[in-house]
């Protein structure tokens, strides 16, 4: 059961289950708005600047799995009225306070279901009245506001959006700013990518999990393959050397560079998995007496040497990602 933490957050989170749970929606009015801003001033939130056309929150969930916690994204063009906030994260008053306060939320996007960029969805939508979109149709939450629920429409320009599921190359223009969604699945099936062409002299991509700002992401087998993972990164290389705006550390200059290191990354990896193969006497299909999470755990143990206890789950489920595609190479 350990071995699967994110499909055991999964089933808990799925949102028909947390909307027949949930508080009664609330509309923001100038007074709650101001409210909200005023506790988010008291705590001392501090939005940085990552792009022209973008700004940041980091969420106080630092992990062994979330880097320094997740950055929830501002988009707002100058001039914009309203704002788009990408992965609000988990579910957290101060920091939801602090985002929803900072201008009017017009859309809430989500680059893939893990917790800690969704756990929030339902609850943030109540604090803005703003609809939810991501891949999985079921992390999708509708504007609150909506006549089927009895409730009078907020002051939404874009109240045609109703939370809809992403659909690969669909533009959308929300928050003053040109927003492309690219399907890039590989670090879990749902994943994508948010590009912004105008932000910036090369634009800026919101790569979520599929590129991090430190280290590299791990392939949530069996939600996610290499395969799709490595299409992904070639996808993302022919945007050129936009801004990287991760959902976990520092952004990064040039998407170009860092998806080279990572296919070159990747490779080495697949190189090591190989050599422990080889050493184990086994190929990738683990014929014999040998069962196959013993094999995963064998060549965890020599590839990912290195890693702390705390995030082992996360190499083997690498290694049996890895694994799979040398199988279906074969
Ligand atoms: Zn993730």
């Amino acid at each position: 059961m350990l071995r699967h933490p994110f499909r055991l957050h999964l089933a808990s989170s799925r949102l028909p289950f947390r909307l027949a749970t949930a508080q009664p929606p609330f509309h923001p009015t100038r007074a709650s708005h101001l409210l909200l801003l005023h506790e988010a001033r008291l705590q001392n939130m501090a939005f940085e600047r990552s792009s022209p056309l973008t700004r940041r929150l980091l969420a106080p969930n630092p992990g062994p799995m979330t880097l320094d916690g997740t950055n929830s994204y501002l988009i707002s063009a100058p001039g914009s009225e309203t704002v788009v906030v990408v992965d609000p994260g988990p579910r957290n008053e101060d920091h939801l306070a602090a985002l929803a306060a900072d201008g009017r939320v017009e859309l809430v996007l989500i680059t893939h279901h893990h917790r800690d960029h969704s756990e929030a969805s339902v609850r943030f939508a109540e604090l803005t009245g703003a609809p939810v979109r991501a891949a999985d149709p079921a992390f999708c939450v509708p504007a609150f506001g909506i006549p089927a629920l009895g409730i009078p429409a907020l002051d939404i320009p874009a109240l045609d959006i109703t939370g809809e599921p992403l659909v690969d190359g669909e533009v959308i223009e929300a928050g003053g700013a040109r927003i492309r969604v690219i399907a890039t699945p590989g670090h879990t099936n749902d994943s994508v990518c948010f590009h912004l062409p105008d932000d910036g002299p090369n634009g800026s991509v919101l790569t979520g999990d599929t590129i991090l700002g430190r280290g590299t992401t791990i392939i949530a087998d069996p939600d996610g393959t290499l395969g799709d993972y490595l299409r992904s990164l070639a996808v993302l290389r022919e945007l050129g050397p936009a801004t990287v705006l991760p959902a976990h550390g520092p952004v990064l200059p040039d998407l170009v560079t860092i998806c080279d290191a990572y296919l070159a990354h990747r490779r080495e990896r697949l190189d090591q998995v190989r050599r422990a193969l080889a050493e184990l006497g086994s190929d990738a299909t683990a014929s014999g007496d040998r069962s196959f999470e013993q094999l995963v755990g064998r060549v965890t143990d020599l590839v990912y040497s290195e890693t702390d206890a705390a995030v082992r789950f996360a190499a083997e489920a690498s290694v049996r990602a890895q694994l799979a595609w040398l199988r279906a190479a074969d």
